[in-house]
Order: structure tokens, then sequence, then C-alpha cells
């Protein structure tokens, strides 16, 4: 019996509502809450006949901290699942401790004006005192460690696919694969086609953001960072076939690297294909990926959110896309004396989440595993206070869940490793 309030109501949040749905014995209670409130009430109407989890709506802007306090003091949630943007991450935190409740999110902060002076002047000091350029990383939400602990909170971070699932598949390598785990390659590959010439699987501005930053990977105890999309390599995957993939800076590397001290490298690659990759280079080089506000026509405009505004919406990807996706993580390490190898991943097809959740596989694989860690948190299976991320708990009974509810786990003891 729980009663959970859901911020957002977009690709990943309307996937991870019909999951929590699925499980109403554990998600009695559903409250909705996003700056559209109409997206709410038709999925809720959609949801009525189909769960006994009893569903309702609100609006909210969730970058307002005092209307996050109202509503979730009207609501009283046990758990906040904030699925809206990671631009919202903050406010939702400090509104949680607020009313005193636990918070779980998909993606850490990053802010949605990147030319703030306030901002900047950290990042950049963290860019050099770090090591990567990144504009999203754990720092602003692992200084809410001290606040949660004290207020005997949990603040889960990351529980999407990749941040979330590829930690959990860290400390399952750890726990039964592994004495010690030397390099860890995370592979996140999409042979999904939607038939577009280009199209973003998730909010736009915040993935043309993520992989036309620089790339980097850490090392020996220090991060190193190459140009954008400089290091490419070709991989055969399960069910999906070869494909190009390329080195990012992925959020999941700094938390393991802290995490799992031992590990001598910790990479990310993601597919993409070279027309993505032609029409991402073009819009940059134009200027349509920033975030700095233009005067067009007598009015302010943000390019990347004009671009926003152009490109086909992530959610009307889902009848159109075909293909599978396969994300994991491949270990070298030793166990026993034994030098070892080691694959775990998953493969999803975009078709079967259409059919279940009117959801392509992205949006289907952040969502599923964002409720399985809200059902670790409900079910009191994860229950160390504080602010961690998912490869800090147990993963033994989130893959369970994984399994059971739609992204269950192929494992590879020969695989073959990326050079
Ligand atoms: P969408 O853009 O589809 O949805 C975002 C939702 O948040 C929308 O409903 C939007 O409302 C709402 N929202 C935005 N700003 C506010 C605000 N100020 N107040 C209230 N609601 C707001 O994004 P996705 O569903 O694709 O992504 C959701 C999250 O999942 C993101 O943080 C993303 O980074 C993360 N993600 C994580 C992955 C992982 O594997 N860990 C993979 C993919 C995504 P409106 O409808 O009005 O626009």
């Amino acid at each position: 019996m729980s009663r959970v309030l859901v911020i957002g109501c977009g690709g990943v949040a309307s996937v991870a509502i019909q999951k929590c749905c699925q499980v109403s014995e554990v998600f009695t209670e559903l409250g909705i809450a996003s700056r559209t409130k109409s997206k709410c009430d038709a999925l809720a109407e959609k949801l009525k006949s189909v769960s006994k989890t009893v569903v309702t709506t609100a609006q909210v802007d969730a970058d307002d901290v005092n209307q996050l306090i109202a509503l979730i003091n009207s609501y009283k949630p046990d758990l906040v699942m904030n699925i809206a943007l990671p631009y919202q991450d903050l406010t939702i935190m400090d509104a949680c401790l607020a009313c005193h409740v636990n918070y779980m999110d998909t993606a850490n902060y990053e802010p949605e004006n990147t030319d703030d002076p306030e901002w900047r002047a950290i990042y950049e000091k963290r860019c050099k005192e770090a090591g990567f350029s990144a504009y999203f990383d754990y720092s602003w939400q692992w200084a809410y460690r001290k606040k949660f602990e004290d207020a005997g909170l949990i603040a889960l971070l990351g529980c999407g696919f990749d941040p979330g699932v590829t930690q959990a598949y860290c400390a399952y390598a750890k726990k039964h694969e592994f004495d010690r785990i030397d390099t860890i390659d995370i592979l996140d590959c999409n042979g999904g086609d939607h038939g577009y010439k280009f199209a973003t699987n998730f909010n736009p501005e915040v993935n043309l953001r993520e992989v036309s930053a620089p790339g980097s990977y850490w090392e020996n105890g220090h991060w190193v960072e190459i140009p954008a999309m400089s290091i490419k390599r070709e991989y055969d995957f399960d069910e999906v076939g070869g494909k190009d993939m390329y080195l990012l800076h992925h959020e999941e590397i700094e938390s393991i690297a802290l995490n799992i001290p031992e590990v001598q490298r910790i990479r990310f690659f993601m597919t993409f294909g070279q027309s993505y990759l032609d029409h991402m280079r073009c819009l940059e080089d134009v200027g349509m990926l920033s975030t700095t506000p233009i005067m067009f026509e007598g009015k302010e405009i943000v390019p990347i959110k004009f671009l926003k505004a152009l490109l086909p919406d992530p959610a009307s990807l889902g009848p159109r896309t075909k293909g599978k996706t396969n994300i994991g993580c491949i270990f070298t390490g030793a166990k026993g004396g034994e030098e070892k190898t080691y694959y775990i991943y998953n493969v999803c097809d975009h078709e079967e989440c259409y059919r279940e959740v009117g959801s392509q596989a992205i949006s289907y694989t952040t969502g599923v595993p964002a409720m399985c860690g809200a059902l670790m948190l409900l079910t009191g299976k994860w229950n160390t206070v504080g602010v961690h991320t998912v490869e800090e708990f147990d993963p033994d009974p989130f893959l369970d869940a994984l399994d059971k509810y739609g992204l269950p786990r192929r494992e590879s003891h020969a695989p073959v490793l990326v050079d």
C-alpha cells in the first residue's frame, strides 16, 4: 500500500506510470503532476479501466519550490518520482526535504540556462578540478547527502537504464562474478529505425546537449577528455547486428568510479548512424544547438528550444519505430585468482514496447527501471538513508524485478571485447 507522486508526464513518465499501474498491489494511489495537466488527465483516463491504482492529476511548475511544497503537502506521498527534466532535480529535492518525503529521479542535475554566471563559475572550477566538461555532474546532488541523511530520507539518483540498470549490472558483477573488476565498457545500442531523417529518441534538448559534448572516460584514477565523437568502434550486438558506436561522457561513470574504486578504466559507447551525426554536426555548426537566447524579429528565442519545436515529438516515434535496443556492460577482471570476462545486457524490441504501453523502447527502457527503483524503495528492499546511486544498493531484487516487469537480463561469459 503506497501513495506515490510522479512529476512529469512525458515519454519516460508515461511508461513508468503505466508500469506502476500494473503493480497496483504496491502502487495503490498515484498522483501525476506536470506542467501540462491535460497530458496527465489523458493518461489517467486511459488507465481508469485497466488498473486498480487510484490515479489523480494536478498541474505544477516544478521550477517553483513553493508550488511543489504545496502540492506534496496536499497529496502526502510516500515517494516523489521526478520524471520531469534534469533541470528540476534540485527544486524537487528541496521540496522533498521540506515535506519529509523520499525522492528519486532518472537523470542527474544540469541547469537549463548554462549561461547563468553563478552556475558557470562553479562549472568552470569543476571542469578544471575534475577534468571533464559535460554540463551535468553529480556534485550538485551529492551536496544534499547530509541533508537527506539527517532527515532520515532516501534520494535515489539516476534510476533509468543508463544511468540506472547499468550500475545495477556493475553491482551484480562485483557481487557475483568478480573479486576484482579491471575494466567496464558500457554499450548502449539503439538498432531502431523510425523512418525520419533526423529525430531524437528522448527530450531533444537534453539528448542533443549530451551527444554534442566532448567525450570522456575514466582511466587510472582520472578523466581523459576527447573531442566529441572522436573515438569510434564497431560492435556486433546480439539481435541487432554490427553497428558503429562512439565514446561519450556519461553520468554513471562518475559514480561507478567512486563506488567501485578498483576499476582501472570505465568507458561508455553509444551507437549512432551516419545520418544522425551529419545532421547533428550541421545543426551545431549553424548554432541551432545553442542554449543562449537570441533576438529574432523582436522576440527572444533559444535556438535549441526552437529546434525542439521543429523536430518530431519523441512520443510520436512509438508507432513508427522498428528494431531493437541492446544495452549492457562488458567487464574484465578476476575471480578466484583466474582472469575472466563477463557481459550482462538487455535486448528490448521497439514494436513490443509500443504494443504494451504505446511508447518506443527508449522510453520503455527508462520507465520500467524507474518503476522498479520505486518498488525497491516502497517495499523497503533498498532502505539506506542518504543520497545514493543504483550501484550502492543490492542489485539482486532490482534485477529480479526488471526480469519480471519487461527488461530481462542476458549474459555471456565469453563476450567479444571492445579494443
Ligand atoms: P519529456 O520531455 O518527454 O518529458 C518531460 C516532462 O516533464 C513533460 O511532461 C514536461 O511537461 C515535464 N516538465 C518539464 N518541465 C517542467 C516543469 N518546470 N514543471 C513541471 N513539469 C515539467 O522527457 P523524457 O520523458 O524523454 O525524459 C524524462 C527524464 O528522463 C529526463 O530527465 C531525461 O533526461 C531522463 N532520461 C533518462 C534516461 C536513463 O536511461 N536514465 C534515458 C532517457 C531519458 P510538458 O508536457 O508540459 O512539456
